[in-house]
């Protein structure tokens, strides 16, 4: 079969979408939002929640048949078309990326480690009048790379057939939109990773559907950012919170498996790829506008000639566009896998770990070649700098993602290389 490099149509057609969103809407608030962080951009949740919902789901969850049109008999085109729209999103600011309604990492968790009921329950509701939100919280103080390490607790009530969560979760993206309830939102959910036997390690490990305004359960504080201060980054207190026995992802007793911990891992591996999709749009934002300001200045990037021949500032500018058109490529690969149900944690860990440095080498390089232009705050690239980082940070950091990617090469399980 020939190999197809031609985006199609539901792709492209995001991309124009998107591109005029982030112009119109995103890129002049960007500097405000920055500097007004905690406020929430109603204007621009709202108008995307309708703007998604006319394109045919609000959710960035994808469908189980995929967003394809069967007729033109390619493979389901889910994940591809979602990394696209963060890419380009991300493009207009990271920040406002993370406030897009849809179920975000609380709905692919439920996507991954749900059951078909669990499925249409709970992710109908993006779909509908509000825009809706949900989180996943897994970190807490003290596991963060290692989550098996979680001390958040689930107790069965028997008599209640309840289950009844304790404990504190840390940085959770959307955490305030999932979980507070807010007149212009609909009702959303935080997931949440606790153990249902602290002896039984990973094996122990299962998520929870935690439903907004759940009694026992508090944000508690929202933090103050380096970059994407747009988006609310939360730490949730659970004090006797119950949840209906059936909200829990996966299997209620402890088998001798990790069946609970692999939820979270597939969790990953369809989300790690359009972390690194973020990360793109990002560092295509910066290169792009340094591309401007270099044209405003007369200087234009002479492809074609010999590297000898070209300036120092002309071989940055094409390496970096090496960088990001071969990131890219490995986000298509990552996603293509995921949408044609392939295993994929190697290529999703790849492209994680290979946009977390392009990212950040490529913002860090357009401050550099702009000068004071890219320190001032006249201009978002200092912003786009200090953005980056995070796209090297959630979702396993580089060094964890390295230690995924050397165990799936080598062959080596999470105990005999960490
Ligand atoms: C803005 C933001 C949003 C986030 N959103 C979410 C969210 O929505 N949900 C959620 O659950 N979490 C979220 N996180 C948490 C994030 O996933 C963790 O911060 C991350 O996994 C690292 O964990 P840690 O902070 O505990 O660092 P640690 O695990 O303490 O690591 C500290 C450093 O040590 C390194 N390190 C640790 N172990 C190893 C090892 N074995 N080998 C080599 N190096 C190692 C790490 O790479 C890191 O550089 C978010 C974090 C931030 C900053």
């Amino acid at each position: 079969m020939p190999i197809d490099f031609e985006a199609p149509k539901p792709i492209t057609q995001a991309q124009f979408m998107l591109k005029t969103v982030g112009e119109e809407m995103i890129r002049p608030k960007s500097r405000y939002y920055d500097e007004h962080e905690h406020e929430i951009p109603w204007d621009y949740i709202e108008f995307m929640h309708s703007a998604m919902r006319a394109m045919g789901g609000s959710s960035l969850a994808p469908r189980e048949n995929g967003n394809g049109n069967d007729k033109e008999k390619r493979p389901p085109l889910g994940y591809q078309l979602i990394a696209t729209q963060i890419e380009s999103l991300a493009w207009g600011d990271l920040g406002f990326y993370h406030c897009l309604p849809g179920g975000g990492l609380g709905a692919a968790a439920v996507f991954a480690a749900g059951t078909q009921e669990q499925k249409a329950k709970f992710l109908a509701r993006f779909n509908e009048d509000k825009p809706t939100f949900a989180a996943m919280c897994i970190t807490e103080a003290g596991a963060g790379s290692d989550n098996s390490a979680i001390r958040t607790r689930a107790v069965l009530d028997e008599k209640t057939n309840e289950w009844v969560l304790n404990g504190e979760k840390i940085f959770v993206t959307g955490g305030d939109k999932s979980f507070t309830e807010y007149e212009k939102l609909g009702k959303g959910f935080i997931v949440v990773w606790a153990t249902i036997d602290p002896m039984a390690g990973r094996a122990g490990m299962r998520a929870f559907v935690v439903e907004g305004g759940t009694s026992g359960v508090r944000v508690v504080k929202l933090e103050y950012k380096l970059g994407i201060r747009c988006s609310d980054t939360a730490a949730i207190s659970l004090v006797d919170a119950r949840v209906p026995f059936d909200n829990i992802l996966g299997s209620p007793t402890v088998e001798n498996t990790t069946t609970g911990f692999k939820g979270a891992m597939a969790t990953f591996d369809a989300t790690r790829p359009l972390v690194a999709a973020s990360g793109v749009g990002v560092a295509r934002a910066a290169l792009e506008f340094l591309k401007e300001k270099l044209a405003e200045n007369g200087v234009q990037i002479r492809y074609g000639l010999p590297p000898q021949k070209l300036t120092s500032i002309e071989r940055d500018v094409i390496d970096m566009e090496i960088m990001l058109k071969s990131t890219w490529l490995m986000v298509i690969k990552a996603t293509w896998m995921a949408d044609n149900k392939k295993p994929n944690a190697l290529e999703a860990s790849m492209s994680k770990v290979k946009s977390g440095d392009v990212v950040t080498k490529i913002t860090q390089k357009v401050v550099e070649i702009l000068g004071p232009l890219g320190y001032s705050r006249e201009f978002l690239a200092e912003k786009w700098f200090r953005d980056a980082k995070i796209t090297d940070i959630y979702e396993g950091t580089g060094q964890i993602n390295r230690l995924v990617v050397a165990r799936q090469i080598l062959g080596y399980s999470g105990k005999e290389l960490r």
